[in-house]
């Protein structure tokens, strides 16, 4: 097979190449090490929320811990982790992710009465995202205002996007944030609620694309099918939606456009019968493939968490019967996801003691996917025989790379003296906009998210903004 593959059993990790040799290596954790990070983040009752694409080493030694407050998960729940921890009593949350995540998490503890409660990024640079420089460029610019002169026209801009775009945008037309996990339903709620609304959405256009392909593919179906989805929906309603929508042309994330022909190709010639999963944000060969296997039952397109469910999903099918069983899965997303897999296919498999089932993560790497970067050197698909190594290669992210173990605890280690984490703070944008700073105006997105996340409709304060 041409992919690198890790094979998890309940008591067991086995790999096939050498990227995935080093993913299972750093899943045993040194416990000096996981010793040294315990003590200090409970001496220093110090929080940590991570995203899944951390890397291998930082993630096995972070789900290693014992201390309570420590969650690796998307950037929708990274927030809200953020603020139990701060009910909790934590002292100070440390983001370990890319600058919007930090931004967003401030942006949530602020609205939720936690202000005083220090956020850290680990590294004093910008820790950026391709994305967020798509969102920051004069074509979004242009974009956006071609966007405020249609009526009744709503941004959707996707989280990925440092606060100050989402100050400028919403000054420029309304604008609520979606996450991958969210996007579509926020699409159908908003056109529900005003049938009128004209949809902008932006900046990743694989994204974008990706979800003109799944309204489209819904207008097909019955409008029993389409309610199940969205009662409030029906054939007519989705194209109406559908004749609404528009999105941008011009940006998308490095790592997931590593997704790309010679990827697919294989995966669909030598790896048809594994489960197919993909990322919202991969480009479109890759998501139909998905698609089709997600329709056919073999597949799941959507988060990471969707991602990390369906997989949960089928070890409980394998469960339920008694032969032995090997769940293969092409991972659609950054490889850094791994580690949530891992650990929580793992737990299950030991709580029902079948060692006889394994889930084999499949790497889907393009040999010759080399790029250069000016910062990073080499980014995604580094030559290392498999086209990746885990020093930036092999759909991983480069800008969350960034976060590291030492990085960490040197931050961890310095938390009780605010004054010498001063550039580790989130920007703070106290910058005005029309007599509001940069980052109200910019949290407003986030909470109109929020609100929707939490009562299922929108905020009547976005729909009178329309
Ligand atoms: S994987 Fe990296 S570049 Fe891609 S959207 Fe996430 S943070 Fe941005």
């Amino acid at each position: 097979m041409s992919f690198p593959s890790l094979r998890i059993e309940a008591n067991r990790l086995s790999a096939e190449g050498s990227f995935a040799e080093s993913q299972a290596h750093f899943l045993s954790p040194d416990p000096t090490v996981i010793a040294e990070l315990d003590a200090l983040l409970k001496a220093q009752n110090v929080g940590v929320v991570a995203h899944f694409y951390m890397d291998a080493e930082l993630q096995g030694v972070l789900s290693a811990c014992s201390h309570p407050h420590i969650f690796v998960a998307d950037s929708l729940l990274m927030a809200d982790h953020a603020v139990q921890m701060a009910e909790a009593g934590v002292s100070a949350i440390v983001v370990l992710g890319v600058d919007f995540m930090s931004e967003n998490v401030r942006a949530v503890l602020d609205a939720s009465g936690h202000s005083t409660i220090p956020v850290y990024r680990v590294d004093e640079r910008e820790i950026g995202c391709s994305l967020a420089e798509a969102a920051e460029s004069r074509l979004y610019q242009a974009w956006l205002q071609q966007c405020a002169e249609i009526e009744q026209a709503l941004h959707v801009v996707y989280i990925n996007t440092s606060l100050r775009s989402k100050a400028v945008a919403h000054q420029y037309l309304p604008t609520i944030t979606c996450t991958s996990s969210n996007v579509l339903q926020t699409l159908l709620q908003v056109s529900a609620e005003n049938p009128s609304v004209q949809i902008c959405y932006g900046p990743d256009t694989y994204m974008g694309r990706n979800l003109e392909v799944m309204l489209r593919q819904i207008t097909e179906m019955t409008d029993d099918q389409i309610a199940e989805i969205h009662p409030q929906h029906n054939r007519d309603s989705i194209a109406r939606l559908l004749s609404q929508y528009r999105y941008f042309q011009q940006g998308n994330c490095v790592v997931h456009h590593m997704f790309g022909g010679s990827v697919v190709n294989t995966v669909a010639t030598e790896y048809a019968e594994a489960y197919h999963t993909a990322h919202l944000e991969v480009p479109g060969e890759m998501f139909e493939l998905a698609v089709k296997a997600q329709r056919e039952g073999r597949g799941v397109v959507g988060s990471t968490s969707n991602i990390l469910q369906f997989i949960l999903g089928k070890v409980d099918e394998a469960q339920e019967v008694s032969e032995a069983t090997v769940i293969p899965v092409v991972l659609g997303t950054e490889a850094g996801m791994v580690t949530a897999i891992v650990r929580k296919v793992q737990a299950k498999l030991q709580a029902s003691g079948r060692e006889d089932i394994a889930v084999e993560i499949i790497f889907p790497v393009a040999a010759d996917a080399v790029a250069q970067d000016e910062t990073f050197g080499v980014i995604p698909g580094v030559a290392g025989g498999e086209g990746c190594s885990t020093a930036g290669g092999c759909a991983t992210c480069p800008y969350m790379k960034m976060n590291t173990l030492d990085a960490l605890i040197e931050v961890v280690a310095k938390s009780d003296r605010p004054d010498a984490l001063v550039a580790f703070e989130p920007e703070k944008y106290a910058e005005k906009l029309d007599g509001r700073t940069v980052a109200e105006v910019g949290g407003e997105p986030i909470l109109f998210m929020r609100h929707f996340q939490r009562h299922g409709v929108m905020d009547p304060s976005l729909l009178a903004l329309i």
